[in-house]
């Protein structure tokens, strides 16, 4: 599968990064958030559904539509891929995934140094519309959500765990317990920036690695597709692995065509024999 030279650098690699894009959640039978779902969903543009403009005008449908979306990764499992990941890091090897999926299965496999590049669907957070807190007379920071919120409409006895505790289910558009405001999945939707710690945290990780594996990512979208090019740039060694080469195969130290699923057991078997 690799040659040995190459074998021999990637286990002296004191610092991994397991980069992991849609193809990671296809194998678990998650729809990517481009896709269009099935059912009655069939014919929204994901593209058009999934924006901060869409839910001002109507959050009750942006809200169902997550919902269906968020039953299909209820019902998924952490694939072999992601369980591979995960056995590396508690056998003691620093590894960070990044991920651009929002399903959270790599903490469900057990990983635990996740960068979530675009969020978590089953996390939610409040639907900030600032102008309307900034006009306000008195804006206030809320307790439960961080969002800007009106001083006067808050409930000081709401805290985080109360806005925890609220999940994406059908029904009406829940409310943040502290200040009212609607509350929408915690994901980056299409038109909004990522959050600047996640891809801080992304770059910091790296930079820091002696080796990258970019698992079944398009590296379509940036920031995201950028990274496998830094960890080059920066002297990391390099492996794709994806059912569809990228440009990257060209370029990388190794490219594995397959699936995570299929592939990632074996290749770190390979690598770390011991582990
Ligand atoms: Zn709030």
């Amino acid at each position: 599968m690799l040659d040995p030279a190459l074998i021999a650098d990637l286990r002296a690699a004191r610092r991994i990064v397991v980069f992991t894009g849609a193809g990671m959640s296809a194998e678990s039978g998650i729809p990517t958030f481009r896709e269009r779902l099935t059912g009655l969903w069939a014919q929204v543009d994901p593209m058009e559904i999934a924006t901060p403009w869409a839910f001002r005008a109507d959050p009750q449908r942006v809200w169902d539509w997550h919902v269906h979306l968020a039953e299909a990764v209820r019902a998924a499992r952490p694939n072999a891929g992601h369980e591979a990941i995960a056995a590396l890091e508690q056998a003691g090897l620093d590894v960070t995934v990044i991920t651009q999926n929002v399903d959270a299965l790599h903490h469900r496999a057990g990983s635990r140094a996740v960068v979530e590049l675009h969020g978590n669907l089953l996390r939610l957070k409040s639907f900030v519309d600032e102008e309307a807190a900034f006009a306000a007379a008195s804006p206030t920071i809320c307790r439960a959500c961080d969002g800007y919120a009106v001083w006067e409409s808050c409930d000081p006895y709401a805290d985080r765990s109360d806005l925890a505790a609220i999940e994406l289910r059908a029904g009406a558009v829940p409310r943040c317990p502290g200040c009212g405001a609607l509350l929408r999945p915690d994901v980056v939707w299409f038109g909004e920036p990522l959050a600047v710690e996640a891809i801080e945290a992304a770059w910091n990780a790296v930079d820091r690695c002696d080796v990258l594996f970019a698992v079944g990512a398009s590296l379509e979208v940036e920031p995201a597709a950028s990274l496998p090019w830094r960890a080059l740039a920066r002297g990391a060694r390099v492996i794709e692995v994806n059912p569809s080469p990228t440009e990257l195969v060209g370029q990388c130290h190794a490219g594995i065509r397959g699936g995570a699923a299929e592939v990632l057991p074996e290749l770190f078997g390979i690598i770390w024999p011991s582990r």
